[in-house]
């Protein structure tokens, strides 16, 4: 495919062009709806049927995420394919890239997927990017733990593949910890960080055409509850000027040493003396880019539409101030206890600014991921005051 990658893949009227999406969940339907506004149809392929991506998809292709017979007729249908979750496997992207454009491609895919080979990456683009991420050893063994520096404690020992969420993560506190952590965790190969004395987080997202240009957002400051995504403001109250700049370059300078087409989302600590620390990146869209959806002249999904069709990057201005809160399974429910209700739409739309997304779950859990509300307001003042309003009606503490 490498000789027609700068070749725009342009919706076209007579015969509909096809963009394809590995996985199907909210990220994946957002992605369609940005993609079916601009005129393409969109292929989703997730083996389980009834998913958020495969509601609005044009064409729902239900099998495994490496099952050969689902990829090829997703190449086959596609002008390009994306994927909407980070554990997609790198496989998986190589065997459609022999047919079809992917973007991301699997090496970024699969530097992010792994936490050894993400930080090795940031300490190898330091000199450029000018961050270093948090103190860290992988631990694959009892003598990997015996071998712990001091420097090294309280941390948290994370494992390397599959966490999201806060979920694969425990707080240590000495080395008895870290056995006792590394057991219940069934001896996975696993990186423990030094636990670094925050003051807040950011991200910056930003995204990377095939051409080589790329974009960077505005820097968004996000807090979390219960190691998940609770609100993203922006612009942050806490960042300044400054702090901001410096985050946008080495994100900059993160997307282009890996070589990367698409969104790439990239997660800094801000510690309390003031340095920058690069902690994760994402290869897709992000929770905390959602407010893009409403507060940006071109969204994170429409700029994912964009890079992969090799179509120019859209304007990345925000032209709102913005806070985005997500929508957890636990606001169908009474307090504390299992009694259930439906949340007060009604109310929270009433509130100036509020954009309401839900994403089709027909099931609603604690902790679960099902919808968010972006407030957009002249001021950011005006978007906090909202935001707070529908905390009240939602029963969410603030
Ligand atoms: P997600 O995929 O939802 O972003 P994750 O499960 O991959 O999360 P991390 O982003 O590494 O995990 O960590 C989750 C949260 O835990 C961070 O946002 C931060 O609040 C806290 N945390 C992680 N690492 C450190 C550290 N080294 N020092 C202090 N706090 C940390
Ligand atoms: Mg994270």
């Amino acid at each position: 495919m490498s000789g027609t990658t700068l070749t725009p893949a342009l919706p076209a009227a007579a015969e509909p062009a096809w963009l394809g999406v590995m996985g199907g969940g909210q990220l994946g339907r957002m992605f369609a709806h940005a993609a079916q506004s601009m005129g393409y149809r969109v292929a989703v392929l997730e083996p389980s049927g009834d998913c958020p991506a495969g509601q609005v998809a044009e064409r729902l292709v239900e099998a495994g995420y490496e099952d050969a017979a689902g990829l090829d007729a997703l190449a086959a249908q596609c002008v390009a394919v994306t994927t909407e979750f980070e554990n997609v496997p790198a496989a998986s992207l190589s065997r459609l890239a022999e047919r079809v454009f992917v973007a991301p491609g699997a090496h970024g895919v699969s530097v992010a997927q792994d936490r050894i080979a993400e930080k090795a990456f940031f300490v190898s683009c330091a000199p450029k990017s000018g961050v270093l991420p948090a103190p860290h050893k992988t631990i694959a063994s009892e003598a990997d733990i015996d071998a712990i520096g001091d420097d090294l404690l309280p941390g948290i020992l994370k494992t390397v593949r599959m966490g999201y969420d806060g979920k694969g993560q425990v707080r240590v506190q000495s080395r008895d910890d870290v056995r006792a952590a590394f057991a219940s965790m069934g001896g996975v190969t696993c990186l423990l960080e030094k636990m670094l004395p925050l003051a807040y987080e950011v991200s910056v997202l930003t995204a990377r055409g095939a051409d080589g240009e790329s974009v960077v957002y505005p820097i968004a400051e996000n807090v979390h509850r219960d190691g998940i995504l609770f609100t993203t403001t922006v612009p942050g109250p806490n960042v300044s000027e400054e702090r901001a700049v410096k985050a946008q370059e080495a994100a900059r300078a993160i997307v282009a040493e890996l070589g990367y087409v698409g969104v790439l989302c990239i997660e800094f600590f801000v510690l309390q003396d003031g340095s920058l620390v690069v902690n994760e990146m994402a290869p897709r869209p992000h929770n905390s880019g959602h407010y893009t959806i409403d507060a940006c002249v071109t969204s994170q999904f429409a700029q994912q539409v964009r890079a992969m069709a090799r179509l120019p990057l859209g304007d990345v201005r925000q032209h709102s101030p913005a806070v985005m809160l997500n929508i957890l399974g636990d606001v169908w429910f009474e307090g504390d206890g299992n009694v259930a209700r439906e949340p007060a739409w009604d109310e929270v739309l009433a509130l100036p600014g509020a954009n309401l997304h839900l994403y089709g779950k027909t099931d609603p859990r604690r902790g679960r991921k099902m919808g968010h509300v972006t407030f957009v307001a002249p001021t950011l003042a005006q978007a906090q005051a909202s935001f707070e309003a529908a905390c009240a009606i939602l029963g969410i503490e603030v």
